[in-house]
């Protein structure tokens, strides 16, 4: 093979030759998954990776450096050793701190295409995939909508409201502004997916629905990935359609910081109808399924008394298990199938595809936006609206950076990140088995502990993630694999006192995430892992897993859980996401707390209104999608009152 040739398919040849004894080494037979063919599975990982030329490249550079590492410690070479010496050789790098995190960077593409392969899917008893309609009918209101690729050249549009982003702030203000006969323009960066879309196959789905593949990530004291969706429907449409209203003791919160307005009494009527428009209701315990009873059963066993099915915006949902990547029944209301829709059936007209990129304004007071998207065979084309008020409603993380870039000044924008970080932990339960993949994903919830700032939510894990969340090697790895159906997942997330900020980055349009968690979140972040451990133990586990960035940690007892628990923990050992971005342009009393004031304008500018989760004022202690639609909705019709004459 030449030298070029090598460079553009960096998957064939040698490097082709090392895959292959690292996927016969990572994938043995187990006890019901059988031995990775390697040729087959390298071929699947060529076929995911067609259109990914830089990470063909990083994966071919990270088998050579397998190869070397292996050459330079012990003289031979990854691909010259023996099956049981590689395994060997793998277990003891993935026992490092730096060979063992670039192990399984390596290791993700392999165990991906595992995880994807149907036989293994059959095998492990999982649903490989969902049902879609492969038509549907059109509804009136789509003929609102306008994609960027259908258009020919710029446009120019005058609107009394223009709003930029379509998720839970900005569908809701825009349902709100639209339904008192304001002229609403809404403008998505993300395209719109109906259904059809929603296959439940995770490398189809992602790359439509989550921004930068859902790799936005927090960088600090640990590395925390925050997802964010791009779409019509923005992050609520790959959401897991919790709903919880505002706590009580967050609302009481706010109201000390001097945001007094905001009272349960103010709130009420916007609760009642973001919940009329979501259709909220409890998940049915038969599509909750057996992790409910194990929970509640663990729970009951520790004297906690509030244990239940979860509130949730998904009326009819029959459990598909996907709504992470798009609900496939329309069941899940998110807002790309309830205020979007609503919204434009009262006059609102969408935008899709456009990047909302420059304010157009005179000094400090905002007459509309520009923005652009790539027409007709690419072209880029400009989309201008000039409108009597602006909503942003980007999102937390992405908000701050467009109004930065537009000469926002304030130095709380950006700044006051808070990410609600969660964490998972599995009981094993042999003989059980959870259907998992056949439950829904987050249906259940004790909140004995919400007082503290935990919450304790969850149930099922799909495959992929189950499979991938565990960095352990060869036969380990198979086995915890193929166990997935007696698995029962279980989480936490933490109202936190910490505080990140979001800077622009070198990524285009992607934020640079800064976010350390202090000694007060880790001990809670402990606790939860504790409380929930316990849950398991007491719901008659066989063994409870905790996962962790190196290694998994595995407790059998509560002697085993209190060793665990009397070592020192640092976070970035520990396994911890976040998916509730919210703080970086808050509401406040007053300029030097935040960045708007209570009605949602920003301070000393005109005409400028910030509606999502950056404008939130602090953590919710909940799942934030209600009270971010109901402070939306609240501050749409203050602004409609204001724009209605
Ligand atoms: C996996 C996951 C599960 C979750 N589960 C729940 C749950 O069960 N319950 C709950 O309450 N919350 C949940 N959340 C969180 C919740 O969905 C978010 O808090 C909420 O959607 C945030 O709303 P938002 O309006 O701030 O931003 P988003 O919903 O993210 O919407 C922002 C929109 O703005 C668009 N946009 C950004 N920049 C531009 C631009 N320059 N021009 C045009 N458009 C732009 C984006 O593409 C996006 O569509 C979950 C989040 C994730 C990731």
């Amino acid at each position: 093979m030449s030298a070029a040739s090598a460079r553009s398919n960096p998957l064939s040849g040698s490097t082709a030759t090392i895959a292959a004894r690292l996927i016969e080494a990572l994938f043995p037979a187990g006890e019901v998954l059988l031995a990775a063919d390697p040729d087959a599975l390298l071929a699947a990982v060529r076929g995911y990776l067609v259109r990914a030329a830089l990470l063909r490249r990083g994966i071919g550079a990270l088998l050579w450096w397998l190869e070397l590492r292996c050459l330079l410690g012990g003289g031979r070479r990854f691909s010259g050793l023996g099956l049981e010496e590689r395994r060997a050789f793998l277990a003891r790098t993935a026992a490092t701190r730096v060979g063992g995190g670039l192990l399984r960077a390596l290791c993700i593409p392999f165990k991906v295409a595992y995880l994807l392969e149907p036989e293994n899917a059959r095998r492990v008893q999982v649903r490989d995939h969902v049902e879609v309609p492969e038509r549907l009918e059109p509804a009136r209101w789509q003929r609102q909508v306008t994609d960027a690729c259908e258009c020919e050249g710029d446009q120019k549009l005058e609107a009394d409201v223009v709003v930029i982003g379509s998720g839970a702030g900005g569908a809701a203000a825009a349902y709100a502004l639209a339904s008192r006969s304001l002229a609403v323009v809404l403008l998505e960066e993300g395209s719109y997916h109906d259904r059809r879309d929603f296959n439940g196959r995770p490398l189809e789905v992602i790359p439509k629905l989550y921004r930068a593949m859902g790799t936005t990530v927090a960088l600090g004291n640990a590395v925390i990935p925050i997802p964010i969706g791009r779409s019509v429907g923005g992050t609520t449409t790959i959401n897991s359609g919790t709903c919880i209203r505002t706590p009580d003791r967050t609302l009481a919160r706010w109201q000390r910081e001097g945001l007094t307005e905001l009272t349960r009494e103010e709130l009420e009527p916007y609760f009642q109808r973001v919940e009329a428009m979501l259709g909220v209701e409890p998940a049915a315990p038969e599509h909750v399924g057996e992790v409910g009873c194990v929970i509640r059963a663990g729970a009951q066993a520790l004297g906690m008394t509030r244990a239940h099915p979860l509130q949730r915006a998904a009326r009819d949902c029959d459990a598909q298990a996907t709504c992470q990547f798009g609900c496939p029944t329309d069941a899940k209301r998110s807002t790309n199938v309830s205020f979007v829709p609503s919204a434009l059936e009262s006059g609102a007209f969408l935008f899709t595809g456009f990047r909302a990129k420059r304010l157009i304004r005179e000094g400090s007071s905002v007459r509309g936006v520009e923005a652009v998207g790539a027409g007709r065979r690419g072209r880029p084309v400009a989309l201008s609206v000039e409108a009597r008020a602006v909503v942003v409603s980007m999102g937390a993380l992405l908000t701050p950076l467009f109004l930065e870039a537009n000469g926002l000044a304030n130095g709380n924008l950006g700044a006051n990140l808070t990410i609600h970080p969660a964490g998972l932990v599995a009981g094993r339960y042999p003989g059980r088995n959870f259907r998992n993949s056949y439950t829904i994903p987050q249906g259940y919830c004790v909140e004995d502990l919400a007082d503290e700032g935990l919450m304790l939510e969850g149930s099922t894990m799909p495959f992929l993630v189950h499979g991938l969340l565990d960095p352990l090697v060869a036969e380990e790895y198979v086995r915890f694999t193929e166990r997935y159906q007696e698995t029962a997942y279980f989480g936490f997330m933490v109202r936190d006192t910490s505080k990140g900020r979001v800077r622009r980055s070198l990524r285009r349009g992607l934020p640079a995430i800064r976010y350390s968690m202090n000694a007060a979140d880790l001990s809670l972040f402990l606790r939860g892992i504790e409380i929930v451990s316990r849950i398991h133990l007491k719901a008659g586990a066989a063994e409870v897993w905790i996962p962790g960035t190196r290694t998994g940690h595995v407790v059998r007892d509560e002697a085993e859980l209190e060793c665990f628990l009397g070592q020192k923990r640092r976070p970035g050992e520990l396994a911890i996401s976040a998916y509730h971005p919210l703080g970086t342009a808050r509401i406040a009393a007053c300029p030097g707390r935040g960045v708007c004031n209570v009605e949602h304008e920003v301070f000393g500018w005109k005409g400028l209104f910030i509606i999502d989760g950056s404008s939130v004022p602090g953590p919710v202690g909940a799942n934030p999608q209600v009270t971010i639609m109901a402070l939306a909705s609240r501050a749409a019709e203050k602004l409609a009152d204001r724009l209605v004459v």
